[in-house]
């Protein structure tokens, strides 16, 4: 199944050097999922042949500008370009009020129909399941409500094993329920456990995005065995108590926390206008947790 995201945008508050505000797509199993729409993500989508007719649910993590900006402007380009499947929402409460005057003001019924989730900073819950994967918020710490985000591939049922289901001679109307973990018992009375038939599934792949926050144990054990953690590294670590000031993390403990989490590989982005070039922040990452890249944008990333 494919799992994979590209990078939209990566700057933080403002765009720069060319750098756009936070926004990536997620294609699982040829799905469109969009995570923030910071200002300019329209261009980034054509640009980087993302296509936004395709999406069906987009997840706003909080209500700084720099990541929902473009939306109202994407949701209108979807309705002038005749869109009629529903949309979900997944945001604060609050973005349904912004969106809903925007098009009061413009006088704009959208075509297609937008259903809201909105996420509770309170708690983690599940906020959407279906065939692929379940997503569940983070409670994040950014002195606004805000959330990220947790998408999770669902456990596939077990393998059969051919050359023993062949050596057993398991009735074929078995498969379903070996699939599932039952154990096979033959006609003449013989328990064949499922081990001996069936092999398990891969384990889950998961993409973790984390932006915006600061560093907090909170969230830790909710993000832990990441297959691709995107967190937000915002400054280089001389900058600490800016970055404590302001709700934001370092490169230096993106790093910490991803080998604290035990993620396997960690992309940093969400970065500060005062860097032109980014490679500092890639080596500060790096010096504890080596495999560590930037999400540059355009670039694509397969979680596996
Ligand atoms: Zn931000
Ligand atoms: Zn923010």
């Amino acid at each position: 199944m494919k799992f994979e995201v590209t990078i939209l945008g990566s700057s933080s508050a403002t765009p720069i050097y060319n750098r756009n505000p936070s926004a990536q797509a997620l294609n699982i199993n040829e799905k469109l999922y969009l995570i923030d729409c910071g200002e300019g993500t329209q261009q980034q989508m054509l640009k980087f042949d993302v296509r936004a007719s395709r999406i069906e649910h987009i997840f706003i993590s909080h209500l700084h500008g720099d990541h929902y900006l473009g939306l109202v402007g994407l949701l209108s380009s979807l309705h002038l370009n005749g869109r009629k499947k529903p949309l979900t929402l997944y945001c604060p409460e609050l973005l349904k009020e912004i969106i809903d005057i925007q098009l009061k003001s413009s006088e704009t019924e959208l075509q297609y129909a937008v259903e809201y989730r909105f996420t509770d900073v309170g708690k983690a819950e599940v906020i959407l399941e279906n065939q692929d994967i379940t997503v569940e918020t983070i409670p994040l710490d950014h002195g606004i409500g805000c959330t990220g985000f947790l998408f999770r591939e669902k456990k596939r049922l077990r393998k059969l094993i051919k050359e023993k289901i062949d050596e057993f001679n398991v009735p074929v109307q078995y498969y379903p329920a070996l699939k599932k973990g039952a154990d096979y018992v033959a006609p003449d009375g013989r328990v064949f456990e499922n081990e001996t038939l069936t092999i398990d599934s891969a384990t889950p792949k998961s993409y973790v995005y984390c932006s915006d926050t600061l560093c907090n144990e909170k969230y830790f054990d909710q993000i832990s065995n990441a297959t691709l953690l995107y967190h937000e590294a915002t400054f280089l670590n001389n900058m600490l108590e800016r970055a404590n000031e302001t709700h934001h993390t370092t490169a230096l403990q993106a790093g910490q926390i991803a080998l604290k989490t035990h993620a396997k590989r960690l992309l940093i982005g969400h970065f500060s206008a005062r860097y032109k070039t980014l490679n500092e922040l890639l080596d500060e990452a790096r010096s504890v947790f080596p495999d560590t890249e930037l999400a540059v944008e355009g670039k694509i990333f397969a979680i596996e």
